[in-house]
């Protein structure tokens, strides 16, 4: 069904070493957690960058809210090839001292800047340095004149434009769009409507979406529904959890749309009384070497002999619990029976082959 999606004409909008738009792969983002200003040395964000880029994520925000989160991200972007995004509200001055940096895109509120002259300085700036924007417009903060109005997704979509219109003005061009709302409903309309009159490149997600697992729902629900109308060019899946989990949760409503293709396609048994092999604790210490597996492969990781060997045989490698051993199986053969104590280790062995 997914495979067959026929995706909006967008405008592609270069960021950093990818494209958003213009039919690019949709890419998978996330955001920093923590703030930058205290962070005593930039090493410490490098290692987290590598560990977010080593499982997929493609592009990495960062909130900017003073001058010392903005140099020291200033300099991580001097030293990582990951694409950064600096978050900046009410004050252009950051944005402007961002730009100094080879940061890959600016998100601001243009309506939050404030006085025109600011916005275009920043504009101005920008396109000199070559820099995307993003204009994140949220439901929870819409310009008072548009408070009033019923609709909610309509009211974003007009901010949306008002913003569109600044910019088109200043004739700057390479701009990314969200419209995010806390549900599925208004998020889904909202950006729908704006897709239909605008080539911008939508940045789509549900904001504040909730915990892991409702907040993955939420955000499989509203994503899916635009994706597979064809809108939407790069995702966030915004959780109160971890950002490899956002990029994990992402990656796989991509993946499960036919969208895109990220590392092993994992068949898991969800556990009984019949389980024989501590299979979560299992999928827990693989999980990291999986997700930097980047090829087509489907593994298997099932708990017992009833439904274990005939998964695990299909897959390219599978591992089933079996009385007191686990078997591994690739395509289809038996290549090894270890005690449950050894099968971790053998089983990432024989992932590493890969
Ligand atoms: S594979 Fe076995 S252990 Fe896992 S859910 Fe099915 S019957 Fe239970």
């Amino acid at each position: 069904m997914a495979k067959m999606v026929e995706r909006m004409q967008t405008r592609s909008v270069p960021v950093g070493r990818i494209h958003i738009g213009g039919g690019a792969p949709i890419s998978v983002q996330t955001m920093w957690k923590h703030p930058l200003a205290p962070v005593r040395s930039a090493d410490l964000v490098e290692a987290g960058i590598r560990k977010l880029e080593e499982i997929g994520c493609e592009l990495l925000r960062f909130s900017v809210p003073d001058m010392r989160s903005a140099e020291l991200l200033g300099e991580i972007a001097s030293r990582t090839r990951l694409p950064l995004v600096a978050d900046i509200h009410f004050d252009h001055r950051l944005a402007l001292r961002c730009l100094d940096f080879p940061i890959a895109k600016i998100r601001i509120n243009p309506g939050n800047i404030g006085r025109p002259d600011k916005v275009e300085e920043l504009v101005r700036k920008a396109a000199d340095r070559g820099t995307a924007l993003r204009v994140g417009v949220n439901a929870g903060s819409l310009p008072k004149t548009l408070r009033r109005e019923r609709n909610v997704a309509v009211a974003m979509v007009r901010a949306a434009e008002e913003e569109a219109s600044l910019l088109e003005k200043l004739h700057f061009r390479p701009v990314v769009f969200s419209l995010k709302a806390a549900d599925v409903d208004t998020t889904v309309e909202a950006n729908m409507l704006f897709s239909q009159t605008h080539d911008y490149p939508l940045h789509i997600g549900v904001t504040e979406a909730g915990p892991l697992v409702q907040g993955t729902v939420k955000s499989t629900l509203a994503l899916s529904r635009l994706l597979i109308s064809g809108v939407g060019d790069t995702v966030r899946v915004s959780l109160s959890d971890s950002p490899e989990n956002e990029v994990v949760a992402a990656q796989s409503i991509l993946q499960n749309l036919g969208l895109r293709r990220f590392g092993p396609e994992v068949i898991s048994c969800p556990t009984c009384g019949r389980t024989v092999f501590d299979v979560t604790g299992f999928l827990e210490k693989v999980q990291p070497f999986l997700l930097r597996i980047d090829k087509s492969v489907t593994v298997a990781i099932m708990g017992c002999p009833v439904n274990g060997p005939g998964e695990a045989k299909r897959a390219d490698l599978g591992v089933t619990g079996s009385e007191d051993r686990v078997v591994i199986f690739k395509k289809g053969k038996i290549i090894r029976r270890e005690s449950a104590d050894h099968a971790i280790e053998a089983f990432i062995e024989e992932l590493e082959k890969f």
